[in-house]
């Protein structure tokens, strides 16, 4: 029989699949000894089977009674009793934290019996169990019977006012005791039925309903954004109330074990007096730092610094925490692993390094080349003149500019009109996803750093500073007032996420230190910090680089055509470039010498033309192989469709025509027209390109290398170490290369013979065709090398067009779960993936030592690395800018594999 209900004693923190984070990690805490509520987890076996057959398993009923019995006997109350009643929570938990996105239902069990017991034991607080049966019907009549929740609010602020009053708590016990008897007529109306009076009846609707929950849009949306699969279910974490809100002594909290968004060591929180856990969360009333439990009850607050303690050592990473206090008592409510910023994330990984909680092996893994690129981000300029209009709290760091929108649909529009927009709100709540998605940075007046809009923006990697209380917002009138000044939808302004900073006006951004870092070095960029802060971020990148450098095995090369990129390469580590498109240097000022070239009449006229490039590119080699030398450069001969060099023929049609109709005669704009009228493709991305336009022109491909030879002998006589490769693109077929490669090397020999320097030059072949690939191992016989174009892999294997289909139908395809991410950013493993294993396969059993590498986008995208190592190429190349990503994501590949470079 299926078990779909575990008791939190019964599993552990390593079944996320299972049981759900949250429920994973309170059977942790409950087995490592922490003061747990008692409570009970049905699993996402079951969420997946009501999912599929739009019913639950007949085993679950059962299954749910015998936990309910353990936790009655555990707990000495009985569900449904009406002297001594029990009252559990329901909550969702996926294995990924979803943070606010699915549903949660709190006093389950209360009823208009069970409410005296209620009243015995809380002390006779009748306002308390008032207000928490009102809580329940509120959270059950939206929740689980889908009444619209501002039938509720509406009421409740109905009640207020007539009692000329502004806070829930001023409400009294009878204020409460009325609302109760108005939202079941709520109910009553918009049903038709009764609240569920019968306390089991009332959890099986729970449960269904955060089934249900996983499917909601904004579930669905933040799912596609944090590209978690949609299939995967929720768990439900079943469990015994306890109550922040019984009185003063009473309160509930919210804490991380170091700071999330600097990574400085000691706790960091937010504590509500005499509040339920969802007040912290929703921002809704602002909250005290915790340090203040430590003078309102320190019994508890040093049980809670310990427990923290003893968490982090646990789990060996800074974990988040929610925590209750009743009547004085502690309960730990949630943990998991915090999530942080980039720099908090390399912070803590070097603090918990040094204090020996962590090897460097795992410092690794606890960064990403995602949180990398976004250190190497600029931030503001410190010395820049800029108005200061208010601060508030560094909720996740960067530095934005944009225009004000002051909600979800106008942060939405604007962004599809091209602005760069700053989301200002008095707080955030799950239905802005849209627009904190749209915007480039987000901003409030209300809530702390664990408020909904600081949680959800430091997922996501927008800047935020939150609880900015200066602001008056004004959401209806498009207005926030600070300092007097009135600021207005459209008005710019900078807000700096890692100081809380917010300035008027666009406010100059400078470089991060980190690039200057890898651009200048560590010196240089240590001398540049303005802060220990930044200091002990620098050297936790340099230390974390250094190690990765020794861990991996592939090697990280760039894409780079001019020394400027080569030089910009070398400092951000590569090893070399994997692709030079020797294509850029034949566009500008030089395009008329190549549309010479394939427009000549005769071959007289088109070798004139050679001989004027080839000096021209002679000098563009050596000034590369000089800024990469003693590294190897993959130079790869012409490659781009024929168009891309040729005069637009529709152009050329106008002006024919308006000569025409003016009776003008303008012969050499008909031969032109003639010629690349002959010349034109429908579909020149699949048409006479790379070899096959080698083929066609010979010359054009001699040309370029007798420049590569040419270059490389005068790198030699300068006393230089070039190291150049020569890469023939578009290949399909062997005899394609033999061709080609036995002209080039009689051309290399002719240079070697000329110059009496000796010249060995490897030549090998991209593999950006599905026919290379299968063929790989006929291929290898005439090749030096590989290297693997994925980009025009992926558009011949999928029959994509690279230059069209983006922008014409990735969305659709993307919302209707095709693919997740577009195949052109990160690798379609089954796929395309599947032909470069081929391709690597092939190649190495007709030579094992083939050097494989990849020189398509993908090979600067994370995952896609990792599936790189997983293959065994050799090494990536991607551009400058994400050298250092692949050279920390290639060592992250291998030690996720459990490998040891140095084994
Ligand atoms: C490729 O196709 O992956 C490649 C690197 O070449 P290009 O992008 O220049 O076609
Ligand atoms: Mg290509």
């Amino acid at each position: 029989m299926t078990k779909y209900v575990y008791m939190f004693s019964e599993g552990n923190k390593d079944q996320k699949d299972l049981l759900g984070g949250k429920g994973a990690n309170l059977a942790e805490m409950t087995n490592i000894g922490l003061p747990v509520p008692p409570g009970f987890i049905i699993t996402t076996d079951a969420c997946r089977y009501y999912m599929k057959n739009d019913d639950v398993p007949a085993q679950l009923a059962e299954q749910v009674t015998e936990s309910v019995q353990k936790v009655e006997q555990q707990m000495g109350r009985t569900f449904g009793d009406p002297k001594n009643p029990l009252l559990v929570s329901v909550r969702s938990g996926a294995k990924f934290s979803m943070p606010g996105m699915m549903e949660t239902v709190l006093n389950i069990g209360l009823n208009d019996e069970t409410l005296a017991g209620i009243i015995e034991m809380s002390g006779g607080n009748e306002r308390f169990a008032w207000d928490s049966y009102r809580r329940l019907l509120q959270m059950f009549g939206k929740t689980v019977l889908e009444i619209d929740g501002d039938k509720f609010a509406d009421a409740l602020d109905a009640k207020k006012a007539a009692r000329g009053i502004v806070n829930d708590p001023d409400l009294t016990a009878k204020d409460l005791s009325e609302l109760v008897d108005e939202f079941k007529a709520i109910i009553k109306e918009e049903t038709g039925e009764d609240f569920p009076q019968d306390a089991r009846t009332q959890l099986d609707m729970a449960v269904v309903a955060v089934f249900n929950s996983w499917n909601t849009e904004r579930a669905i949306i933040y799912r596609k954004r944090e590209r978690i699969a949609d299939d995967l279910g929720t768990a439900v974490n079943v469990q015994t109330m306890v109550y922040g809100n019984l009185g003063e002594k009473s309160g509930t909290g919210v804490c991380f074990t170091r700071d999330p968004a600097t990574g400085q060591r000691g706790v960091y929180g937010d504590y509500l007096e005499n509040a339920q856990g969802e007040d912290v969360v929703a921002g809704i009333r602002n909250t005290l730092p915790l340090a203040a439990l430590e003078e309102l009850d320190k019994k508890s607050y040093d049980e809670l610094l310990a427990n923290l303690q003893r968490l982090e050592n646990h789990y060996r990473d800074m974990c988040d925490i929610e925590f209750t206090v009743e009547n004085g008592k502690l309960y730990m409510l949630q943990t998991r692993i915090g999530k942080r910023t980039a720099a908090a994330a390399f912070r803590i990984a070097v603090h918990m390094l040094d204090d020996g909680l962590i090897s460097e092996d795992e410092a690794l893994e606890r960064v990403t080349g995602a949180q990398l690129t976004s250190l190497m981000f600029p931030q503001f300029d410190a010395d820049a003149d800029r108005e200061l209009l208010a601060k508030g709290m560094a909720a996740s760091p960067g530095a934005a500019v944009g225009e004000i929108v002051f909600d979800s649909e106008q942060a939405v529009e604007r962004k599809g009109a091209g602005a760069k927009v700053i989301l200002v709100r008095r707080e955030t709540t799950p239905d802005d996803l849209a627009g904190m998605i749209a915007a480039a940075g987000i901003l409030t007046s209300r809530g702390g750093k664990t408020s909904h809009a600081a949680v959800v923006a430091r997922g996501m990697g927008t800047t935020a500073v939150v609880g900015a209380e200066a602001l008056l917002i004004n959401a209806e009138a498009n207005t926030v007032t600070v300092k007097g000044k009135v600021l207005r939808k459209g008005d710019v302004i900078s807000i700096d996420g890692g100081t809380g900073e917010v300035f008027a006006g666009d406010v100059p951004v400078a470089p991060s230190n980190v690039t200057r870092y890898f651009e200048e070095g560590l010196d240089a960029a240590l001398e540049a910090v303005s802060d220990e802060g930044e200091r002990e971020l620098v050297t936790a990148v340099h230390r974390f680089m250094t190690h990765a450098d020794e861990v991996r095995r592939m090697g990280v090369r760039a894409n780079a055509d001019t020394p400027e990129d080569a030089r910009r390469a070398l400092a951000f580590g590569a090893e070399g470039i994997g692709l030079t498109r020797t294509e850029h240097m034949f566009l500008g000022d030089r395009r008329e010498m190549v549309e010479h070239v394939i427009l000549a009449d005769s071959q007289e006229e088109r070798d004139a033309a050679f001989n004027q490039l080839t000096p021209l590119q002679r000098g563009d080699f050596a000034g590369i192989l000089e800024a990469m030398d003693g590294q190897p450069v993959t130079i790869r001969l012409i490659d781009p469709p024929l168009h891309e060099f040729l005069p637009d023929l529709t152009s050329l049609a106008v002006k024919r025509a308006i000569n025409e109709d003016h009776g003008i005669s303008a012969p050499e704009i008909d031969t032109l027209y003639t010629a690349v009228n002959r010349m034109h493709e429908a579909n020149p991305m699949l048409g006479l390109r790379g070899v096959r336009l080698g083929l066609k022109m010979p010359g054009l491909f001699d040309l370029q290398v007798r420049a590569i030879a040419e270059a490389c002998v005068e790198r030699i006589q300068a006393g230089g170490d070039p190291q150049p490769e020569i890469m023939v693109p578009l290949v399909g077929d062997v005899k394609e290369l033999t061709i080609v490669r036995e002209r080039a090397q009689a051309t290399i020999d002719k240079v070697a013979e000329e110059s009496g320097v000796e010249l060995s030059i490897p030549i090998g072949a991209m593999m950006e065709l599905p026919r290379a690939a299968v063929t790989s191992a006929v291929l290898a016989e005439e090749s030096d090398f590989f290297s693997f174009g994925t980009n025009d892999l992926t558009q011949t294997v999928w029959g994509f067009s690279r230059d069209d289909v983006e922008g014409a139908f990735f969305t659709e395809y993307m919302d209707a779960g095709i693919f997740e991410v577009s195949p052109f950013e990160s690798i379609d493993v089954q796929g395309v993936g599947e032909l470069v294993r081929q391709g690597v396969n092939g190649s190495r059993s007709t030579k094992p030592d083939m050097k494989l590498g990849v020189c398509g986008e993908h090979g600067g995208d994370p995952d896609s690395i990792h599936f790189f190592e997983e293959v065994g190429l050799d090494y990536v190349s991607c551009s400058p800018f994400r050298v250092p990503i692949a050279r920390l994501e290639a060592a992250r590949a291998m030690i996720e594999a459990g490998m040891d470079a140095s084994a």
